[in-house]
């Protein structure tokens, strides 16, 4: 039976090492979470790794290890495949579930070539995002699986490569997980926090996210020795800090239809303010247009280097007076100066 609340809702949940490194370690892992009774547990078998000194997994022996699991603790075993030939060893020894890594999804060859080796399969496919902020990459492999006969794909949101990952090992970037379940409403996403997090402070913060944002379940790296673990020591959790993550989450619910009016009455105001912006935004850039003229005719550049540094702070300066976050604001003027200097460009080409 399920004991925790969480097992209760229906969301998903994987957990496990991050890579399987001998028996007693995966045999420690599995015991440990098996009160939580996950929907799969994970453990990486072939690990991609950045230099090829560093541990890559100890492969098919691990396979067995994982048979074991599945055995002994009625747990369903996952790993990730890179290769026709790990997908082919997976489904001989009856792995139940497979993922794709975000190395792997960045290459269309690659997940063709997995496709491929999993066409006519029954086995349900995990997608991780790729590396790169590119959602139609992510599309395009999830889109590789399906029309190879694959009917239970789903896409797991890692985080992105960014120059600059802030906090975060890998950068959330929310709206494109967002993004792909408006385009495709049945697809199920789930959110990997410990890869996005590279640090176990920040898994639990991450994974309440994004059950707020209603995804539908996590994939997160469990250890019974994290310090020691042979890949990704920082990320993973013990065991006692999955527990208490999984007792602590709140699931909350997403129907739309059952909205107090008081939030009607909000996006009301939303919408109106909303609005208000859109015209805003078209008379600054009306403004920008004529500037354009101008700079037409005295034979101006474009970017005027000097002036966008001072908007840019100044508008950094008041923002914060008014409580907006600096990284927010930079962004949105980065955004409205681009399409400035887009509209500026195109009336100085035309004749
Ligand atoms: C993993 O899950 O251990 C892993 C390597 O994931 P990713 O492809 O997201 O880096
Ligand atoms: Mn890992």
């Amino acid at each position: 039976m399920k004991t925790s609340t969480f097992a209760l809702t229906n969301k998903m949940l994987i957990a496990g090492p991050c890579s399987a490194e001998d028996y007693s370690q995966i045999r420690s892992i599995a015991e440990g979470i098996a009160e939580f009774k996950v929907d799969y547990f994970r453990a990486g078998v072939w690990k991609p790794r950045t230099r090829p000194s560093e541990f890559e997994g100890v492969g098919v022996e691990a396979l067995s290890w994982l048979k074991e699991i599945q055995k002994e603790f009625s747990l369903k075993v996952c790993t990730e495949v890179a290769t026709p030939n790990h997908v082919e060893q997976c489904l001989s020894y009856g792995i139940d579930a497979l993922w794709i890594g975000a190395r792997t999804t960045t290459n269309p060859f690659s997940v063709q070539d997995i496709a491929e080796a999993l066409r006519g399969e029954k086995i349900p496919i995990f997608v991780k995002n790729p590396l790169n902020p590119d959602l139609k990459l992510w599309i395009g492999a999830i889109e590789r699986l399906k029309r190879v006969g694959i009917e239970n794909v789903y896409a797991v949101h890692r985080g992105f490569s960014l120059a600059d990952n802030g906090n975060y090992r890998q950068t959330p970037l929310w709206q494109i997980p967002i993004e792909l379940k408006r385009i495709f409403p049945d697809l199920n996403i789930i959110c990997d926090p410990s890869h996005i997090a590279g640090k176990r402070e920040l898994v639990e913060s991450l994974s309440q996210t994004a059950m707020n944002l209603g995804l539908d379940g996590l994939m997160i790296e469990v250890h019974h020795n994290p310090k020691e673990a042979k890949t990704d020591s920082k990320q993973q959790l013990s065991i006692e800090e999955f527990k208490s993550l999984v007792k602590n989450l709140i699931i909350s619910k997403t129907e739309e239809n059952i909205l107090p009016e008081k939030i009607n009455i909000l996006r009301k105001e939303i919408d109106d303010i909303d609005n208000k912006l859109i015209e805003l935004l078209s008379e600054r850039m009306e403004v920008s247009d004529k500037i354009a003229q101008i700079k037409k005719e005295s034979n101006l550049s474009v970017l005027q280097m000097n002036r966008w540094n001072k908007l840019l702070s100044d508008r950094m300066e008041y923002s914060k007076t008014k409580g907006l976050s600096e990284v927010f604001t930079k962004e949105i003027f980065e955004l409205i100066h681009e399409e400035s200097i887009r509209l500026q460009d195109e009336i100085i080409k035309t004749i």
